[in-house]
């Protein structure tokens, strides 16, 4: 009986302590561990994947919530603005991102005096053609479609629903705006409802993320990178030249970079350990709420970005075609490496954020570019090593996005904590009625006010 208080409080202090501290420790000693204890380590993977099933669990029924919110919250004509911007945004920053990784590849040749294992690696499994893709945007049943996780399919059916609330909302029938604002009030309610569970599922964070990396650790070791130094010192450096250029784009649009770093690192860590950024999409929303974005931005940018915006991975193509081409003794012409470049931007639109999607999307640069296959071998023994980086950055550039693009749009970022003083960008005032679901500070963005855990920018 007399340590249940103890018990209690030790529970409070795991609480209280905060959130990147817990993930940066999970980190640190997941990698330790992995290394130190070698393939035993291994054994530590499902508690690794509790985690991820866990995120994966809330990635529908988050973007079926966000979506409709957001979208009844913003008249059908500005949505076609935001969605614009973010296709551009997405597009524009994936090609720059995989021209870093070919002229930081074609600067150290990450491959030279490399040999490719003697068996052609069997091809990978091929993306799915662009034109299916698009088509398969359109869902036969939207049900279907939730339950098998199609989220571009599911985002059209919810947008769908959220311009019908919308119009609802705003019909001129008594009875149909009140039925409309009874549906928005129980959308709002299942949104509180996820991001509840999401904050729940963060306590358990820590835990998956040192199970994840010491498994990663434990299957790949430092022996297998040693040879791959090289492409994989370009692989992390063009990421970090990348994230680079997000903090200049911030600073451009007077986003402080602080405050949005603050809120980005949890879902960034998150994507490093479970190497998927659609799995990372209930963290990377929680973050967007807390830089202040209106679900009308993010229910929208966030989603999509998860399935159509992987710059680290761009980076990743661009940087291991290079390393191929070395590995086979080709040099490669200009209008290989330009194939490269548009394969990547477009196979990024095919590919979902899952574990090890890069590699196909590199199988199908390298075939693109009429390059030999074997050496692809090579990369796909470390692939979980350039997975975690590349998705990290995958997810900063999703919430990079969504923020610049929310500063651009009047009334979409308001001020979750009236102290946070996110640079001139911080809280444009909202259109009067259009986001009484945006709710009092500290509400949303946080939990309910007086819950444990963390506090706004932990
Ligand atoms: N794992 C990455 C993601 O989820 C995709 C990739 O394999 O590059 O974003």
């Amino acid at each position: 009986m007399a340590n249940q208080p103890s018990r209690r409080s030790l529970w409070r202090r795991y609480l209280d302590f905060p959130l990147i501290y817990k993930l940066a420790i999970a980190l640190v000693a997941g990698a330790a561990t992995g290394l130190i204890v070698g393939e035993p380590a291994a054994a530590l993977q499902p508690l690794g994947d509790v985690f991820l099933r866990l995120l994966q669990m809330l990635v529908m029924p988050l973007v079926v919530v966000t979506l409709i919110a957001g979208v009844s919250s913003i008249s059908p004509a500005r949505l076609g603005g935001i969605g614009l911007k973010a296709l551009v945004f997405y597009l524009v920053t994936s090609a720059l991102a995989i021209t870093v990784g070919l002229v930081l590849a074609l600067a150290v040749s990450p491959g030279a005096g490399l040999q490719a294992p003697g068996e052609a690696e069997q091809r990978p499994e091929e993306a799915p053609p662009l034109a299916e893709t698009l088509l398969g945007v359109v869902p036969e049943n939207p049900f279907a479609a939730l339950a098998e996780g199609n989220v571009l399919a599911v985002m059209f059916a919810a947008i769908a629903a959220g311009i019908a609330l919308a119009f609802m909302r705003d019909s001129a029938e008594e009875r149909i705006r009140g039925l409309g604002e009874f549906v928005r009030r129980g959308v709002d309610a299942g949104m509180e409802l996820v991001f509840l569970i999401v904050r729940g599922v963060l306590q358990y964070a820590p835990v998956g993320v040192f199970a994840l990396i010491a498994a990663v650790m434990a299957e790949t070791g430092v022996g297998a990178l040693v040879p791959l130094a090289k492409l994989t010192a370009v692989v992390y450096g063009g990421v970090a030249v990348q994230i680079g250029v997000y903090a200049a784009l911030l600073a451009l649009f007077g986003i402080g970079l602080r405050r949005f770093f603050g809120a980005a690192r949890d879902p960034m860590v998150t994507a490093f350990a479970t190497r998927s950024s659609s799995g990372t999409l209930p963290v990377s929303t929680r973050a967007a709420r807390r830089m202040g974005v209106d679900e009308g931005v993010y229910g929208f940018t966030l989603p999509l970005g998860a399935t159509v915006n992987m710059d680290g991975t761009a980076i990743y193509v661009g940087a291991a075609t290079v390393f191929v081409a070395n590995v086979a003794g080709v040099e490669l012409t200009l209008s290989q490496l330009l194939m490269v470049v548009l394969v990547g931007v477009l196979a990024s639109i095919g590919t979902a954020g899952v574990p090890g999607a890069g590699l196909i999307m590199l199988s199908l640069a390298v075939s693109q570019a009429g390059l030999p296959f074997a050496p692809v071998a090579l990369v796909a023994g470390i692939d979980a090593i350039l997975d975690m980086v590349r998705t990290m950055c995958n997810v900063t550039g999703d919430l990079t996005g969504t923020r610049i693009i929310a500063r651009t749009e009047r009334g979409m970022v308001h001020d979750p904590d009236s102290g946070g003083g996110s640079g001139g960008a911080a809280a444009d005032p909202p259109p009067p009625g259009a986001h009484e679901a945006a709710a009092p500070a500290g509400g949303p963005a946080d939990g309910p006010p007086g819950e444990p855990g963390e506090r706004p920018g932990t």
